[in-house]
């Protein structure tokens, strides 16, 4: 067994643990493996160990090597985990299944006009910059819930989750405890959160899903 296949079981384990610990039911958790970076050759043999779900940052990058491996691999669900620029919704709606970075309304405005163009509709996430950290993508928390609303009655989108990532150097139990709210409060059911760093904290407040790279992949 290659070091990122173990990489993988591990990380697989640990999440089983943290479910369990934080109360939850087996396999309540997603585990979204970040394959950014790497490429077809490091990703095929933990697609062969079993993973599915996997995360790109990039529409580009990631339009270079998974149309292959979905191909070959028909049940892939690929989740866009990066900013989305709007002169990319279309690239965005072809490929990825889940889109975790709706952020705007311009950004909305396109992914809907897109759905309904290509009849493909990815599940959407709104990334909510929950640190208000000016360099980071995101809507501000205070206008969360009221965003997420809009996009529902304004632009027809069915938004299923709230995404964040928190400031690299703060205590991330906040964080998460505040998308948690959130999300209650916007009426929406998916929490991604939680990265190699911090997933197990992550579970503990309520993760469904968990986006996981170096701790699989190695570092970058
Ligand atoms: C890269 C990335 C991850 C994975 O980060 P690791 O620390 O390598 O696990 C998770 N989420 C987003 C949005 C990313 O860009």
């Amino acid at each position: 067994m290659g070091d990122t296949v173990q990489q993988f079981f591990a990380v697989k384990a640990k999440i089983a643990a943290a479910e369990r610990e934080a109360g939850r039911e087996a396999g309540a958790v997603t585990l979204v493996a970040v394959s950014k970076t790497f490429d077809a050759a490091d990703i095929r043999p933990v697609i062969e160990a079993g993973q599915r779900v996997f995360g790109e940052n990039r529409v580009q990058e990631a339009q270079g090597k998974w149309p292959d491996l979905k191909e070959a691999f028909a049940d892939i669900e690929l989740h866009l985990i990066g900013p989305l620029q709007s002169n990319k919704a279309r690239e965005a709606v072809a490929l990825f299944d889940v889109i975790e970075t709706v952020d705007r309304e311009k950004i909305a405005a396109e992914l809907a006009k897109e759905t309904i163009r290509q009849g493909r509709a990815p599940k959407l996430y709104v990334q909510v910059n929950t640190g208000s950290e000016p360099q980071k993508a995101g809507i501000e928390p205070r206008e969360a819930v009221a965003f997420v609303k809009r996009c529902r009655e304004v632009h027809g989108l069915a938004i299923e989750g709230l995404m964040c990532i928190p400031p690299a150097d703060e205590n991330p139990g906040p964080h998460f405890a505040l998308l948690e709210k959130l999300a209650r409060e916007a009426g929406v059911a998916k929490l991604s959160m939680g990265m190699s760093g911090d997933y197990e904290t992550a579970i503990a407040f309520g993760a469904t899903s968990v986006r996981v790279g170096s701790a699989i992949f190695g570092s970058r």
